[in-house]
């Protein structure tokens, strides 16, 4: 079979491909794949840009190993299924009271997808949820399953967290969560250069911040959510807005204007300038994780750079001046988030506070160079590239910008002396 990602830039035709329906029975998967002398991959979703989960040999699916494994209240820690997806997650851990501290844009990614791959969201006082990763159990190459945390090799635990899938098969996955939170959502049309000029003061006052700004205008689009008390009187919005919101303006019409856009690129200036209106003011009050995210529909292919927070005037300008000056068209908006510095081995945020930049590009339409000027200037901003997203970079760069990037080479060497997890890219962004 062909198997490709979500976006359908990445595909591949692995040998076999199988969905182990116990721990053991992944265990045994590994085992025998060793006895072949093939290289396995594991994928989630699939919703990584990059070709991270690509194989010629065995893909694992964890599609059966799923589900809420156990439950520490006094703690409120949750041990939940590598496979499980975060939108059976959110709700099951709602309905204990509990929640995840911060999430990314959607919730269609694996536990052990997202937190392979660094997946963030927004907020300074926050971050991205590897940083809520206690504990993983893992079959390791040799077959062998262990758990691993803090205190139970806790070098192998560090690089695994955001592990890219290179040092065992996540079986499990502990999370520290925080009690079930409420946010009031505030979102406004604003101009660049307001926004860039008070984002220092925004992400001290919210909680999380995050902008898109339409390319070819000065428009951008600024939500901004707080966390209110549980007696808070907000309301989410009715359910013809959110359908309204989500369903037809942000998907149908969206996609509707993208292959448009296709068809004729000089209309997306103008194009951008009616988006970032309709997507108008509103205020709301939610459960957290229906206010984190949302439904994407339409596809495009993504490059997000972790950059230090105070590089961010300067890539912006850099970036705006370039696609000003080049015969490109953009009809996705290009989206900033911050989040607080964490100590994950490989994490993006690595004791580094961060402001992230994504540029997007609809699937249908030729990225006219952006992504390589974007990597070109967030380079020289010691711009961290998200794992899952678009870039060229190699291992040499990675041990440059990760102090403990070599760290993690010993766990790998360790774990996975003979390359059972790897592929043509981890090659390239690890080594071989
Ligand atoms: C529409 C869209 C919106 C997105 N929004 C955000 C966002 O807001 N913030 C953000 O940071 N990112 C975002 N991303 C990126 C996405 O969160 C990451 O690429 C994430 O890794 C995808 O999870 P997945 O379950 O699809 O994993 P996959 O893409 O399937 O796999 C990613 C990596 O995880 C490994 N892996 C998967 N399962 C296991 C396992 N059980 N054991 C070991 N390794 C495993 C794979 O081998 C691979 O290396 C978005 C992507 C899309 C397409």
């Amino acid at each position: 079979m062909t198997w490709s990602n979500w976006a359908g830039n990445v595909s591949a035709t692995p040998a076999r491909v199988l969905e182990p329906r116990s721990v053991d029975e992944a265990a045994d998967v590994v085992k025998r794949s060793a006895d072949r002398g093939e290289r396995v991959r594991v994928v989630g979703a699939g919703h990584s840009f990059t070709p991270l989960c690509a194989t010629d040999g065995a893909l694992l699916r964890l599609t059966h190993l799923s589900g809420i494994r156990g439950i520490d209240c006094a703690r409120q820690r949750v041990r939940v299924a590598g496979g499980t997806p975060l939108h059976v997650l959110n709700p099951i851990l709602d309905g204990i009271g509990l929640a995840l501290p911060n999430l990314g844009d959607i919730d269609r990614q694996s536990i052990a997808g997202a937190i392979a791959t660094g997946t963030h969201g927004t907020g300074l006082r926050h971050q991205g949820i590897a940083a809520a990763v206690t504990g993983l159990s893992m079959v390791l190459a040799d077959g062998s399953v262990v758990s691993v945390d803090d205190s139970h090799d806790p070098e192998l635990f560090q690089a695994a967290r955001v592990g890219l899938g290179a040092f065992g098969v996540v079986t499990e996955v502990e999370l520290q969560c925080v009690p079930a939170f409420r946010l009031r959502a505030l979102e406004t049309p604003g101009r660049l250069g307001e926004v860039i000029d008070g984002y220092e003061q925004l992400v001290a006052e919210y909680d999380h911040v995050d902008f898109h700004w339409f390319p070819h205008t000065d428009r951008v689009l600024l939500k901004r959510n707080s966390r209110v008390s549980d007696d808070d009187p907000g309301q989410p919005q009715p359910a013809w807005r959110e359908r309204l919101d989500e369903d037809i303006l942000s998907n149908k019409v969206f996609g509707a204007l993208n292959r448009a856009a296709s068809l004729r690129p000089g209309i997306v200036p103008s194009l951008n300038q009616v988006s970032a209106r309709v997507l108008g003011a509103k205020e709301y009050t939610d459960t957290s994780w229906k206010v984190f995210c949302s439904s994407r529909d339409v596809r495009f292919r993504e490059s997000e750079y972790a950059v230090p927070r105070a590089s961010l005037p300067a890539v912006i300008s850099a970036l705006r001046t370039w696609i000003d000056t080049h015969d490109v068209t953009l009809p996705f908006p290009i989206e900033v988030r911050s989040t607080g510095a964490d100590d994950v081995w490989l994490s993006t945020a690595y004791e580094r506070e961060n402001a992230y930049v994504a540029v997007h590009q609809y699937h249908r339409m030729d990225d006219g160079g952006v992504f390589a000027a974007f990597e070109a200037i967030v380079r020289e901003h010691l711009g961290r590239p998200h794992w899952g997203k678009l870039h060229t970079l190699g291992a040499d760069d990675f041990a440059r910008l990760y102090p403990r990037f070599g760290d993690a080479l010993q766990v790998r060497d360790r774990v996975d002396p003979d390359r059972r997890f790897t592929n043509d890219h981890l090659t390239h962004i690890l080594g071989p």
